[in-house]
């Protein structure tokens, strides 16, 4: 448990404050590098803030897009993966808002999917375009899909999601499978007194369709009414589990912050994300890009740099610079509290791109 140490008051106040010296650790070989010596070679990059779904714990009702202007091309996009790349990043998520509604999005992917060093191109999806979108997925190289699935009731989807269709992200999950996806994960965000009562189904529909799961504790990302009520920790969930499941625990990692139970005669792997009670920070390797070209080297601080002018203006160098110098604004972690009714970070998920 790390939340108790954080090292906030190490991190320059800006940009402006940080020069690396030359011959530190920090981006040495071209790699990315922060002052606590973990090595960033991972990268989640939102395509879009927009969504066909309006989830109670990720967005408002009301919600205001980005306009299209502030909103980086599939051709910025696509020059800021191949500089991280050229980083030494070898993992880059898809993400958003929901990444398959934005225009165009195969003609990025398929360029994604043929980038050298890139190995490890991957996707998340709240499912209800994979009908369509699950074999080209494949077919461009994506390697693996996380799919966003709280409840297995259509009239409860509906409520959490506001205007979803279960069928569609159920027909979307097999769509996945039909199209040669392996080890799809099944992403939870858990909610006392929502979807509590429906963990052991979920967990069981996973079973039966050879999925993975993980659970996510809810962050205060936004500001959205009546967070504190349904928070449930992952180890209350856990014990839910473990009354119907031989769970036990397991050292894998699949390179992200979940930590895995397994079951004796099944390939499915039961993760916990669990930003408030187990502060995956240590290991962190990973920055975000929003969908207007700001990085984010911590989910849950507001310190970002916005790499839309220099995309827009910087040559290659003046990118890959700045790319470099956002090692020194990484903060140690961040220490989400239970208190969520007031949000510490004031962007939505959707915003950052979860
Ligand atoms: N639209 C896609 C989806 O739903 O999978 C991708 C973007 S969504 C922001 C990525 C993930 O963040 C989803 O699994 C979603 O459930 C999760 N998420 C959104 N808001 C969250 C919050 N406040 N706390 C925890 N997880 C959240
Ligand atoms: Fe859309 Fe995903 Fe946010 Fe739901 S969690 S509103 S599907 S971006």
């Amino acid at each position: 448990m790390r939340n108790e140490t954080l090292h906030s008051e190490e991190t320059p106040a800006s940009l402006a404050d940080f020069r690396p010296e030359p011959g530190t650790a920090v981006h040495r070989l071209g790699t990315l590098v922060d002052k606590y010596g973990r090595h960033v070679t991972y990268v989640r990059l939102s395509i879009t803030d927009r969504c066909d779904f309006r989830c109670t714990y990720c967005m408002a009702e009301e919600m205001t897009f980005l306009p299209r202007s502030e909103v980086m091309s599939l051709e910025e996009s696509l020059r800021v993966a191949e500089t991280f790349v050229g980083l030494g990043v070898t993992k880059l998520r898809l993400t958003g808002g929901e990444p398959l509604v934005r225009k165009n999005v195969m003609w990025l992917i398929e360029r994604l999917g043929a980038l050298p060093g890139l190995d490890n191109l991957v996707l998340t999806t709240n499912g209800s375009q994979l009908d369509r979108f699950a074999a080209p997925l494949k077919a461009a190289g994506v390697k693996r899909l996380n799919i966003s699935l709280d409840t297995l009731d259509g009239e409860r989807f509906r409520q959490i999601t506001r205007i979803g269709d279960l069928n569609k992200v159920i027909r979307g999950i097999e769509a996945a499978t039909q199209a040669g996806f392996r080890r799809t994960k099944l992403n939870t965000v858990m909610m006392r007194g929502v979807n509590d009562h429906e963990f052991v189904d979920l967990v069981r529909f996973a079973i039966d369709r050879g999925l993975d799961i993980s659970f996510i504790e809810e962050m205060p990302l936004g500001e959205i009414q009546g967070r504190s009520t349904t928070y449930i920790s992952s180890e209350d969930a856990l014990s839910i589990l473990a009354r119907h499941f031989d769970l036990r625990p397991s050292d894998e990692n699949s390179g992200g912050p979940a930590r895995y139970w397994r079951m004796p005669g099944c390939d499915t792997r039961v993760g916990f994300i669990s930003p408030h009670s187990h502060n995956f920070c240590d290991s962190c390797n990973r920055v975000r890009i929003t969908a207007k070209g700001e990085l984010y080297p911590c989910l849950g601080h507001n310190d970002a740099l916005n790499l839309l002018p220099v995309l827009r203006k910087g040559s290659e160098a003046d990118l890959r610079q700045a790319i470099m110098d956002s090692m020194g604004i990484k903060p140690f972690g961040h220490d989400f509290t239970h208190q969520m009714n007031n949000p510490q970070v004031i962007r939505f998920m959707s915003m950052t791109g979860g």
